[in-house]
C-alpha cells in the first residue's frame, strides 16, 4: 500500500465529501463509499468486544485495522516443544470477570498460574531464595521479607514507604483523579524526588523502580510520573487482588482470533485510518489506501498517543490532545525462554525471580501444567531498552542469558528457543504495556479524558476506569464505547 496516497485527500476534500453525500439515511446512488451504523477502529480486545457488542444489539459495523493482523498487544504463536507463548498479555487475574467470562463464552481453558515453589530475589549478585508473599503491601517484590538477608532495618523503612504509597492509593478517585486529596501536590511530584525526599534506600528505591516500571500495568521510570498517577494505578489495578492468577491452554492470542473469526468480513486488515471527519449528520472515515467508509458514529480503539497520527477534522480540542501528548507508549520487551522442560519446577521454584538483575526486570513461569515445554517469561523495561535495543541480537541474546543463569542455573543458558518481541519497534503500537502519564498532565489536563468528541467515541484499555492496562479494562473500554455510540444511532 502507497502509504503516501493517505494524504492526497485532505480534510477539506474529505469534509466537503460528507456534506455532498448527506449522512442522515442511506447512501446516496451516485455515492461510491460504503455505509454503515458505527466504524470502529483498532483490532485489539477492545475494539474487537466494541464491535462484537455493536453486531450482536443488530447494528453494521466495520473494524479498520491498520496491520495484516488482528490482536493488537493480544498475540498468541507456536513455539518448540509443541508450545504456546503470547508475545502480548498472558495473565487473566482474580477479579478479571469480564476476561473470564469471555474465556468461557469462547470455550477455551484455563489453568491456574503455577506458584506452588520457592522464588529468587537477587540483590547486588546474591541469590536469596523465598517464600512468595500473600500480601502483597508487606513483600519486596513478590517475595517474603523475612527470606531477604538484608538489615531488618532497611527492609522495615523500605515497608514502611510502600505502606505510605498503598495508604495514598486506598484515597484515589478511579475517575477523577485530580479531585483526590492532596492531588496537586502529588501530581507535581515525581515518583523519584517522592522517594529522594524521604531518603530512601537503594532497597526502597528498588521496590518503587519495579512497580512502577512493570509490576503493575504500568510502565515507567520513577522519574517520568507523578506520586498521583502510580497511586491511581494501584487504586484502579489493585496488585493485592492476585492479576496473575490464571492462564489460557491456548494462549491469550487465541481469544482475539476466535473473536475475528466469529465477526468475519467486518474485519478489514491492512486498513490504516488516516483521517475522521464529522458533521451533523456521521462520520467520514478515509482509511487504507484511500478507501471512505461512512457511518453514524465512531469508536477509536487504539491507545491515547497513537490517537493523535488520525487527523480529525474538526480537530480534537486543544485540552484532549495536550492530554494524549503526555500518555505516551512506554518501552517494554517481553522475552520467552523455551526449554525441553520447566527444570525449575523439579528443584522446588516457581520461577518467579527479581531484584538488581543487568537487565531483565522480573521472570515468571509460563508453562503448561505439565511443564512441557518450560518457558519462562520476562521483561526489559523501561529505558534500559533504549540502551539494550543498541546492542546487536547476539549481545542482547548473552545478556538475557546471563540473567536467566544467575537466577535458575546453569539449565537456563540452553533454550531450545528464545523469543524476544520488541514492543517498541511496532510502529502501530510503539511500546506496551501502557499507562504512562507525565507529571502534572492529570491535574491540568485530566478533567477531558473520559470526553467524547462528537460522535466519535474512546476505547482502548487505557480508557478504562477498572483494570485499564489489561485485559478486563480493554473489555471494559469496549463495551462501554459501544453503549456511547449506541446512543447516536438513529
Ligand atoms: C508485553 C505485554 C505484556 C502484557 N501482559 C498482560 C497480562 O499478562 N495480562 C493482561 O491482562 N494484560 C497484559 N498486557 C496488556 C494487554 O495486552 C492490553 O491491555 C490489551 O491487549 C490492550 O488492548 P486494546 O484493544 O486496548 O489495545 P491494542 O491491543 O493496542 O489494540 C490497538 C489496535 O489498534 C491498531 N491501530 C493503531 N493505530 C491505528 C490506526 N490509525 N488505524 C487502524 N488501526 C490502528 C493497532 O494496530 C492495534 O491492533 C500486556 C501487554 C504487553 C505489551
Amino acid at each position: 500500500m502507497d502509504l503516501s496516497r493517505r494524504s492526497l485527500l485532505s480534510s477539506g476534500e474529505v469534509l466537503a465529501d460528507l456534506t455532498a453525500v448527506g449522512l442522515n439515511g442511506r447512501p446516496s446512488s451516485t455515492d461510491s463509499s460504503s455505509f454503515v451504523d458505527v466504524v470502529v477502529i483498532g483490532a485489539g480486545l477492545s475494539g474487537l468486544t466494541a464491535t462484537r457488542e455493536l453486531k450482536r444489539q443488530g447494528h453494521r459495523v466495520r473494524l479498520l485495522e491498520a496491520k495484516d493482523h488482528i490482536g493488537g498487544r493480544m498475540v498468541n504463536q507456536r513455539v518448540a516443544g509443541n508450545g504456546v507463548i503470547d508475545l502480548g498479555g498472558q495473565w487473566g487475574g482474580k477479579t478479571h470477570h469480564r476476561f473470564r467470562a469471555l474465556t468461557d463464552e469462547l470455550g477455551l481453558k484455563r489453568y491456574p498460574s503455577y506458584y506452588d515453589g520457592k522464588g529468587i530475589f537477587l540483590w547486588n549478585g546474591k541469590a536469596h531464595t523465598t517464600e512468595l508473599f500473600a500480601n502483597f503491601n508487606r513483600a519486596i517484590g513478590f517475595s517474603n521479607p523475612d527470606d531477604i538477608d538484608l538489615p531488618i532495618s532497611e527492609k522495615e523503612a523500605a515497608l514502611k514507604l510502600w505502606k505510605e504509597l498503598f495508604d495514598i492509593a486506598s484515597t484515589i478517585s478511579a475517575d477523577q483523579p485530580w479531585t483526590s486529596p492532596n492531588a496537586e501536590e502529588l501530581d507535581a511530584t515525581p515518583v523519584s524526588q517522592w522517594l529522594a525526599e524521604r531518603r530512601a534506600s537503594p532497597l526502597a528505591q528498588w521496590m518503587f523502580g519495579w512497580i512502577c516500571r512493570g509490576g503493575g500495568a504500568q510502565v515507567f521510570e520513577p522519574y517520568e510520573a507523578s506520586m498521583l498517577h502510580l497511586a491511581w494505578t494501584l487504586a484502579v489495578a489493585p496488585p493485592q487482588e492476585t492479576p496473575e492468577e490464571w492462564l489460557l491452554f491456548d494462549g491469550a492470542g487465541e481469544v482475539a482470533k476466535r473473536l475475528a473469526a466469529e465477526l468475519g468480513p467486518d474485519v478489514l486488515l491492512n486498513s490504516p485510518v488516516a483521517t475522521i471527519a464529522q458533521n451533523e449528520d456521521g462520520v467520514l472515515i478515509v482509511y487504507g489506501d484511500c478507501q471512505t467508509v461512512r457511518a453514524q458514529a465512531a469508536v477509536v480503539a487504539v491507545p491515547p498517543v497513537l490517537r493523535l497520527n488520525i487527523q480529525f477534522d474538526p480537530p480534537l480540542p486543544a485540552r484532549f490532545v495536550q492530554l494524549m501528548q503526555r500518555t505516551p507508549m512506554p518501552s517494554k520487551w517481553k522475552v520467552l525462554a523455551v526449554y525441553p522442560t520447566a527444570f525449575w519446577r523439579q528443584q522446588g521454584f516457581c520461577a518467579a525471580g527479581s531484584g538488581n538483575l543487568s537487565v531483565l526486570e522480573q521472570t515468571a513461569d509460563a508453562c503448561p501444567p505439565s511443564g512441557q515445554p518450560g518457558i519462562i517469561a520476562s521483561f526489559v523495561s523501561g529505558n534500559r531498552v533504549g540502551t539494550f535495543s543498541q546492542l546487536s541480537d547476539q549481545r542482547q541474546r548473552e545478556l538475557i542469558l546471563q540473567d536467566l543463569v544467575s537466577l535458575w542455573g546453569p539449565q537456563a543458558a540452553k533454550p531450545l528457543e528464545l523469543v524476544i518481541k520488541r514492543w517498541t519497534e511496532d510502529p502501530w503500537q510503539t511500546g506496551g504495556y501502557g499507562l504512562t502519564r507525565s507529571p502534572g498532565a492529570w491535574t491540568a489536563f485530566g478533567s477531558c479524558w473520559q470526553d467524547a468528541f462528537g460522535k466519535v467515541f474512546w476505547a482502548g484499555t487505557e480508557q478504562s476506569t477498572r483494570w485499564p492496562g489489561y485485559y478486563e479494562g480493554a473489555i471494559e473500554a469496549g463495551l462501554v464505547s459501544a453503549r456511547q455510540a449506541t446512543k447516536v444511532l438513529t
